[in-house]
C-alpha cells in the first residue's frame, strides 16, 4: 500500500510559512510561537528577504513524517491567512517542490530554477540553522 504511493520514500517534511515583513510579521510570529508551544518541529530562522527557491520572506518549518497528520490540520486553522508550502523531503528538490507540494492559502511563485533534481551534499539541506542569511539550503 505506502509502496505504491511511495510514502516510504519521504523522510521528512518542511513546511514554508510566507510573510510580509511589513505588515504580516506578526501574524507570523504568532503562529510560530503556536507551532513551537506544541510540535517538537526544527524551527528555522526567519528569512525576511527570498531564498533559495522561495520568492518572499518566510521561515521553515521541519518536521518528521510522524508529525504530519497534527500539525498539517493545526496549521489548516491557524494559519491566520498567511500562505503556508509543506513539501516532502525525498531526495529529489525539484520534484519534492513542484510537483508533490502542498499549498495553504495562496499560491506563490517558485524560482524554480534554483532546484537541482538531487540532492548533493552542498545542497542538502543541514538543518535551519545552519544557513546564514540567504544561504541556499534553505529550501
Ligand atoms: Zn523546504
Amino acid at each position: 500500500m505506502g509502496e505504491a504511493l511511495g510514502e516510504n520514500r519521504i523522510a521528512s517534511y518542511h513546511a514554508h510559512i510566507y510573510y510580509d515583513p511589513d505588515s504580516s510579521r506578526g501574524r507570523a510570529e504568532r503562529v510560530r510561537e503556536g507551532i513551537a508551544s506544541r510540535f517538537p518541529v526544527r524551527l528555522g530562522r526567519w528569512h525576511d528577504r527570498p531564498v533559495g527557491p522561495h520568492a518572499r520572506a518566510m521561515f521553515q518549518v521541519a518536521f518528521e513524517t510522524a508529525e504530519f497528520a497534527t500539525l498539517v490540520p493545526w496549521l489548516m486553522l491557524h494559519r491566520d491567512g498567511l500562505a503556508v508550502f509543506i513539501h516532502p523531503n525525498t531526495g529529489r528538490p525539484r520534484e519534492d517542490h513542484l510537483k508533490h507540494a502542498l499549498w495553504l492559502g495562496a499560491v506563490l511563485p517558485l524560482k524554480a530554477d534554483v532546484l537541482p533534481e538531487t540532492e548533493t551534499e552542498t545542497e542538502a539541506e543541514v538543518g535551519p540553522e545552519a544557513g546564514g542569511a540567504g544561504h541556499p539550503s534553505a529550501a
